[in-house]
C-alpha cells in the first residue's frame, strides 16, 4: 500500500534530517508518496507569506505530515510557522516520548517518560501587546479598575489563556495515552500555587479527569519542583501532562536526559490530522554541515509510521537506531561529545543514516 504524506523539509538542519528520515523509511520498505511543500522565511518572496495557502491545503488533503524545523525570528518579524500550523489544524496534543538508549551519551540510562504538552493556548497563544500600544493601555486601564494594581509605562503584556475545555481535552488525552500504551502514572505539572486562576483551573480539571481513571495513578507537581525531580530521579516519572509553555521548556529539559535534542522525537496530534517533527529547532549553528543528529527526526518518522499502521517497520527502524548508537563507533558529534568530551571521531548525518540503514 502507498501512503500519501506531506513533507515540509523546513530550514536550517531541516532538509538534512528530513532527507535522512525519508531514506530510512524507504529502506525499511514502507512505500510513501511524499508531497513536498516548503514553508518559512525562504518562501516569503515567492508566496508573500511564510506559511502559504498551498501548504495548508496539502496537509488538509492528506491529513499527515513529516516536518523539519522552521526558524522563527526572535523578538520581531513573523510569528512562528510551527505554532500557526498547530493552530490551523487544531493539533492540540504534542506528544514527546523521551526514552534512554544505550550509547545515547546521557548521564542516565533509566529514562522512559512521555511529555504530553497542550498545544493550543497558554502564553503561547500569541496574544501580546507592545509596550505603550493602545491595546496595552486599554488592558492596563482594565487591570487598574478591576484590581487596583498599576502597570507602569513601557510595560508589554502577554495574555495567558487557560480554558476548562482545552485543559480537560489534554488531560484526558494523557490518560487515554497512558491506558493505550501500558503506562502506569500521569503527573500534571503546573504553578497553581502562584497562578491560582489559570494554573489553578488546569489543576482542578486535571484532578477531576484523573478521578475517571482509577486504573492509572495520578499526582500533580509544581513545575519548578518537577524540573528538579526530573534531573534527580527521572525514573520517578511516566506520563507528564503540561500546559503549553511549561511543556515547551520541560520537553527540552527531558531531551537533555536522553542525550540531547538530537535524540528527542515528537508529534502534534489533532482530530483527523497529525504532524510529526523532532522536538528541536532549526539549529542554525550547525546547518548545512552534515553534522546534525538525524535520530530525533528518524524517531519522529517512526511515530508517523505507527500512526499509519506500519508498526513493524517502525519497530525495525527503532531497533536499527539502537544497534547503531549502542555500537558507539558511528555517532554524530553531539553524542560523541557527550560520550568522550570531544567531537573527534564523530560521523556525519549521512554516514550515521547509512549505518542505521545497514542495521535494518
Ligand atoms: P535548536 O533546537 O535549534 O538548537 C539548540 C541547540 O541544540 C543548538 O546548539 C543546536 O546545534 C543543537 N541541536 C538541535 N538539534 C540538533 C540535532 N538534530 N543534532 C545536533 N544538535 C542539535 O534551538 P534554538 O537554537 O533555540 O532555535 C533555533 C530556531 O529554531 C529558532 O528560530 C526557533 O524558533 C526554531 N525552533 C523551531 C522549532 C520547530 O520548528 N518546531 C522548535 C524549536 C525551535
Amino acid at each position: 500500500m502507498t501512503h500519501e504524506v506531506v513533507l515540509i523539509p523546513g530550514d536550517g538542519i531541516g532538509p538534512e534530517i528530513t532527507r535522512a528520515a525519508q531514506r530510512v523509511v524507504a529502506a525499511a520498505g514502507v512505500d510513501i508518496s511524499w508531497h513536498e511543500v516548503q514553508a518559512g522565511a525562504g518562501v516569503i518572496d515567492q508566496y508573500g507569506a511564510p506559511l502559504p495557502d498551498h501548504v495548508i491545503d496539502a496537509i488538509r488533503t492528506y491529513g499527515v505530515a513529516l516536518k523539519g524545523p522552521i526558524t522563527t525570528p526572535v523578538g520581531s518579524g513573523f510569528r512562528s510557522v510551527n505554532v500557526a500550523l498547530r493552530h490551523a489544524f487544531n493539533l492540540y496534543a504534542c506528544v514527546r516520548p523521551c526514552a534512554s538508549m544505550p550509547g545515547d551519551g546521557s548521564r542516565y540510562d533509566n529514562v522512559d517518560l512521555v511529555i504530553i504538552r497542550e498545544n493550543s493556548e497558554d502564553l503561547y497563544a500569541g496574544i501580546e501587546f507592545d509596550a505603550d500600544s493602545v491595546g496595552a493601555g486599554a488592558i492596563a486601564d482594565t487591570v487598574k479598575k478591576q484590581t487596583g494594581k498599576e502597570l507602569g509605562p513601557q510595560t508589554a503584556i502577554s495574555i495567558k489563556p487557560i480554558s476548562r475545555a482545552a485543559s480537560e481535552r489534554i488531560v484526558r488525552y494523557a490518560f487515554e495515552y497512558a491506558r493505550a500504551n501500558g503506562r502506569k502514572k500521569v503527573t500534571a505539572v503546573h504553578k497553581a500555587n502562584i497562578m491560582k486562576c489559570t494554573d489553578g483551573l488546569y489543576l482542578h480539571v486535571a484532578r477531576d479527569v484523573a478521578a475517571e481513571y482509577p486504573d492509572i495513578a495520578f499526582e500533580d507537581k509544581i513545575v519548578d519542583a518537577a524540573c528538579m525531580g526530573l534531573v534527580m530521579h527521572p525514573e520517578d516519572f511516566d506520563v507528564l501532562v503540561l500546559p503549553n509553555l511549561y511543556g515547551d521548556i520541560v520537553s527540552d529539559l527531558s531531551a537533555g536526559l536522553i542525550g540531547g535534542l538530537g535524540m528527542a522525537p515528537g508529534a502534534n496530534i489533532g482530530d483527523g490530522c497529525a504532524i510529526f517533527e523532532a522536538t528541536h529547532g532549526s539549529a542554525p549553528d550547525i546547518a548545512g554541515q552534515d553534522v546534525a543528529n538525524p535520530t530525533a527526526e528518524i524517531l519522529s518518522a517512526c511515530m508517523l509510521l505507527d500512526h499509519l499502521g506500519e508498526t513493524t517497520a517502525a519497530a525495525r527502524i527503532r531497533a536499527a537506531v539502537r544497534v547503531t548508537l549502542s555500537s558507539g563507533a558511528s555517532v554524530t558529534q553531539d553524542v560523541r561529545r557527550a560520550l568522550t568530551g570531544s567531537y573527534d571521531g564523530a560521523v556525519g548525518t549521512t554516514q550515521f543514516t547509512d549505518e542505521v540503514i545497514d542495521a535494518l
